[in-house]
């Protein structure tokens, strides 16, 4: 027999079988023909249908959907099963609308359509009575518990309705039999009924699993979902017969009823297989939306228009080129392509929203006319065929960084129209590590045991990964002692791997569709995607890719929020006008910096490793720097010294042949590109671009006999071209060396172009450059950065009511943001930017937390660090002060006076530490409390050095440094003063300038408490 109702993994965590399991065990059965139906979801189908096919078993689609009265009714939780198969495209199509509607419209618990659904989406479909979860079988499960005959009609006009919508031909009396009494019951219903309707009946065995021996699997995988064990399970299935059974078995399981149903009851598979045509669920050919009637034409006419007003248009290398890249377009059909992704850009630049391509598309003069790509490919030696290779037809990838990619999503719904776009879907499958920390809970394992040995595994879920396997099964024979289960766990592990654990979202892919999403495969209706997005489609990448969808990749990068926002701030500060095209990438300021590793935020070379190695190099040009950038991985990582040295004149480079200096001589003979070896493929033997890019490709695989091929190709060329063989075999050893490690030219020059543009801004205008890149850091980096902004000498001033939520620029100062304090939540920034003082926050009854947040931040005491203390040992009491009416001035009357001491300042250091990140005024903080002691007429400082003289009338005197500036101590002063020593620190007061009046050695050594005035006079 065929069998019709199957449940995949798909059916995450209640299907335990993979797609290809259950095509291998079709192939067993001899079955030619076998279905998935999985509960409500046809995610399983395009994997499904590929390994079908691949084995020569024809699919059989279909669902199992959920059944309401009225799909919209949403307080009403009914949900009856039914299993719908497609007999052709069309019903494969109306499966997908049904699904999504039930998705979109129908969710309540679970995807739900109803009759009327039904009705309307019915053609192309095969259905039957369905499980016993099914509408008709409830009924008669009632009438046979009850005895009340309306329910038996019930399911009689249930039965009749679909046979009026299907035709008896397309509806089935589905029997199952499991070890459930009631069951054979309504089976015997069933039976009589599709007599009196004259139906056929057709035999299932509702499979979540493939074969016997996969039941107690299923039940862990179901207690998995459930969050119970097998011990004590929440639900467990009535027997251990849900799998593919075989002929004899399914004659066994329907034991006792009469031979010629049975007989039937498998026949009716046959034909309803028979029914079901073979028809392709890919569309043909790529799926690119259409940007325009004649998209060559315009595209070409765009170019055009580019070249002339970049004033190329009679240049004959970029005219050449462009022809070139513009037949290629054309014969590939993509057009369509470079229009919509030029679009974009251009509505992004419209809205002064930052964009950056990565990856190969920077190899594209059409890319680069369009705006879509920042490097002139023909300036820096960037190919096309790197992008879009004619011997490699592909659908063209640029991936797209932007400064506020939820603007863009936005737009790209508007502009498409939301049933046209959805994000991508990621499976991910069960792995060792994780599963075996699953089944040992399900399998009541102690936890610290599961935990002690799920450490120690690998983290694969590769079910072929044998090395990984058999440590995990020598692993789990160490701990028999401990639980002498753990090796059966660990077995149940090992076959669980790979079953899908959990569906997520791709972070960046968005598909385009030309045609409603519903045409093409299941999608499902969701919320928090990306802004303005609606759907996501449970394509994974790969078979987006398969299905010859159009993706495009709409990444966030913050180094581009900040550039925005940086540039904004600039403008506006320096009456200037810098755009993202127009920043400098060649200028004096851009390589001091960059021979530094003062580098915070600039694009990738903040890192200590990178930061060091640039700094080494001292890069004069942009192609220094992307050098820097494809050389900086682990595998050439050991070229950079001998780049370094090269490019300084250290050490002398030698050519193995004029033609391939010529390629090698920016990289000063190392090979460093991928561009490089295709350009030394083609020059020294005659390929093609394309030709060369395809041998690149074959060689970066590094296998050997693809390599062999190639070479004789290679040495063939040479001879022909007069290249000497010894020259060409010596170069052939290196290209092959190479290949592999070669990186991306187009990809890093993009880059690099971020990497100089930051530097300016950071060179330049790095005020404005700090409080962007503080406004967007990571948490863990801000610390750091408000120390190093301050260390460039720029003063950041603690937070106050002048604060707004971001840090900002506040007389040549960043002044910190209220969203950098600590506790602080966003909720909180309004309430307190309608203060304005102390008194305000006192008589506005803060929360304490919020009390505290602005106390510790420095906000309530105008920088009197004395009054901060003060406060600070009367949270409790300020809370309460709103009662009073307490306002500052007569604080007094009701605080005691507190001085403040050395572990107040301590204390107050720490608490700006936790609630900034960072301690503002370490010297300030001393400076004052010297002030609360000695008066405000002394400063703070230490000797430098110290040099004792004689003065004129021969009095010991001294000159001393404080701080290294250098200060005068008369005679009559310095009789006081002798025991001063270097190193001292100390408060002093001058008389007139650099003279010193008095010195107070402070402790060098905190005092412990208490440290008060009379100590010191
Ligand atoms: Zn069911
Ligand atoms: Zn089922």
């Amino acid at each position: 027999m065929i069998h019709l109702h199957n449940h995949s993994d798909y059916s995450l965590l209640d299907g335990f079988g993979k797609c290809k399991k259950i095509i291998k065990r079709a192939k067993e059965l001899g079955m030619s023909s076998i279905a998935l139906t999985d509960h409500a979801i046809m995610s399983g189908i395009p994997e499904f249908h590929q390994y079908a096919i691949d084995n020569k078993v024809k699919p059989i689609l279909g669902v199992e959907l959920y059944l309401a009265y009225d799909h919209t009714n949403h307080s009403e939780d009914v949900r009856y099963h039914i299993l719908l198969l497609a007999k052709n495209k069309t019903g494969y199509n109306n499966l997908l609308r049904l699904t999504n509607i039930a998705n979109k419209e129908g969710f309540y618990y679970k995807p739900r359509v109803d009759l009327a659904l039904i009705k309307q989406y019915h053609e192309g479909i095969i259905t039957t009575s369905g499980c016993m979860a099914s509408q008709v079988n409830q009924y008669l499960l009632n009438f046979i518990q009850s005895g009340d005959l309306a329910e038996y009609d019930k399911a009689k006009s249930v039965i009749a309705t679909y046979v009026e919508i299907f035709g008896k031909d397309s509806y089935y009396i589905e029997l199952q039999e499991h070890n459930i009494p009631e069951l054979t019951q309504i089976n015997q219903q069933l039976i009589q009924l599709a007599k009196y309707f004259g139906l056929k009946c057709v035999l299932t065995n509702d499979s979540h699993y493939v074969y016997a021996n996969d039941a107690r699997q299923h039940q862990a995988v179901l207690c998995i979902q459930t969050g119970s064990t097998l011990s004590n399970p929440t639900f467990a299935f009535s027997d251990d017969g849900y799998y593919i059974k075989d002929d004899n078995e399914m004659i066994a399981t329907f034991a006792g009823y009469d031979n010629d149903l049975i007989n039937e009851g498998m026949m009716s598979t046959y034909k309803i297989a028979e029914m079901v045509d073979e028809y392709a669920i890919k569309p043909e050919g790529y799926q690119i939306p259409k940007f325009s009637e004649t998209p060559n034409e315009d595209l070409v006419a765009l170019c055009q228009s580019a070249m002339a007003s970049r004033g190329l248009q009679n240049n004959k290398i970029y005219v050449d080129r462009l022809n070139h890249e513009l037949a290629i377009i054309k014969q590939m059909n993509f057009a369509d392509y470079f229009l919509i992704i030029a679009d974009l850009c251009a509505y992004a630049k419209n809205n002064k929203i930052l964009f950056n391509a990565r990856g190969s598309g920077a190899g594209s003069l059409v890319s680069w006319l369009l705006n879509i790509t920042a490097p002139n490919p023909i300036q820096y030696g960037l190919l096309f065929e790197r992008f879009l290779n004619p011997h490699r037809v592909n659908m063209p990838d640029i991936d797209l960084d932007f400064s506020e990619r939820h603007t863009i999503c936005q737009y790209i719904v508007n502009r498409y129209g939301s049933e046209y776009v959805a994000q991508i879907s990621t499976f991910a499958g069960m792995k060792i590590k994780g599963g075996f920390k699953d089944f040992a809970r399900v399998n009541d394992v102690p936890f610290n045991v599961a935990n002690e040995i799920s450490k120690q595994l690998m983290s694969t879920g590769n079910p072929d990964d044998d090395i990984a396997l058999d440590e995990a099964r020598a692993i789990a024979k160490g701990y028999q002692a401990k639980s002498a289960l753990v090796p059966e766990v660990m077995e149940q592990a090992i076959k669980a791997m790979g079953i899908i654990r959990q569906g997520g979202v791709h972070a960046a892919g968005i598909l385009i569709t030309p045609k409603p999403l519903v045409e093409y495969s299941h999608h499902i209706h969701k919320k928090d995607l990306l802004k303005g997005i609606e759907y996501l489609s449970h394509l994974d990448m790969k078979q987006v890719e398969e299905f010859g969808l159009l993706k495009v990749d709409v990444l966030g990068l913050e180094t581009l929020t900040i550039m925005a926002e940086c540039i904004k701030l600039v403008n506006a500060r320096h009456n200037k006008n810098y755009t993202f095209g127009n920043l400098p990438i060649e200028h004096e300021s851009i390589f001091k910096l960059l021979a530094t590793t003062n580098l915070d935020g600039v694009f990738q070379v903040e890192g200590q490793g990178i930061s060091q190695a640039i700094s080494k190099m001292k890069p004069s040009k942009v192609e220094h720097i992307i050098a820097l950038l494809s050389l900086y991985r682990p595998a050439t990582m050991n070229y950079i010294a001998t780049f370094i040295d090269r490019l300084h004149g250290v050490e002398d480079v030698a050519y193995d042949h004029p033609l391939v200096e010529n390629i090698l001589k920016e990289t000063f003979g190392i090979m460093v590109y991928q561009e490089q070896v295709t350009q030394i493929l083609s020059s020294l033997a005659g390929f093609t671009t394309g030709e060369a890019d395809m041998i690149r490709r074959a060689i970066g695989k590094k296998k050997p006999e693809i390599i062999l091929a190639n070479r004789g190709k290679f040495l063939e060329g040479c001879k022909s071209n007069n290249v000497s063989q010894s020259v060409a075999q010596k170069v052939w050893d290196d290209i092959v060396f190479f290949a592999g490690y070669g990186f991306n030219k187009s990809h890093s020059t993009s880059y690099a172009l971020l990497t100089a543009k930051t530097a300016y801004l950071k060179a330049n205008y790095q005020l404005e450059w700090y409080t962007c890149l503080l406004n967007h850091c990571k948490k863990e980096d801000k610390q750091r950065y408000l120390t190093n902004a301050q260390k460039n000498g720029i003063k950041i001033l603690p937070p106050s009511f002048n604060s707004q939520e971001l840090f900002t620029i506040h007389d040549d100062c960043i002044l910190f943001g209220l969203a950098g304090v600590k506790h602080l939540g966003k909720s909180a920034y309004k309430t307190i930017r309608k203060l304005g003082s102390l008194e305000d926050a006192l008589s506005s009854g803060l929360d304490k937390r919020i009390l505290e947040a602005l106390l510790y931040a420095g906000m309530l005491d105008n920088g009197d660090i004395a009054l901060r203390y003060r406060l600070s040992k009367n949270v409790e009491f300020l809370q309460a002060t709103k009662k009073f009416g307490l306002i500052q001035g007569n604080l007094d009357l009701f605080m005691p006076m507190l001085d403040i001491d050395y572990e107040g300042v301590d204390y107050l250091e720490k608490m700006e530490l936790e609630y900034l990140g960072m301690t503002l005024q370490d010297n300030d903080l001393m400076l004052q409390v010297n002030n609360t002691i000695y008066g405000e007429d002394y400063q703070y400082g230490k000797i430098t050095k110290l040099e004792p003289r004689f003065d004129k009338n021969n009095n010991q005197m001294a000159f001393i440094w404080i701080n290294d500036e250098r200060f005068v101590v008369f005679s009559r002063q310095w009789l006081k003063l002798s025991h001063i020593k270097q190193d001292d620190h100390i408060a002093f007061k001058t008389a007139k300038e650099n003279i010193i009046e008095d010195i107070k050695i402070l402790p060098l050594v905190r005092p412990p408490l208490p440290f008060s005035y009379s100590m010191v006079e």
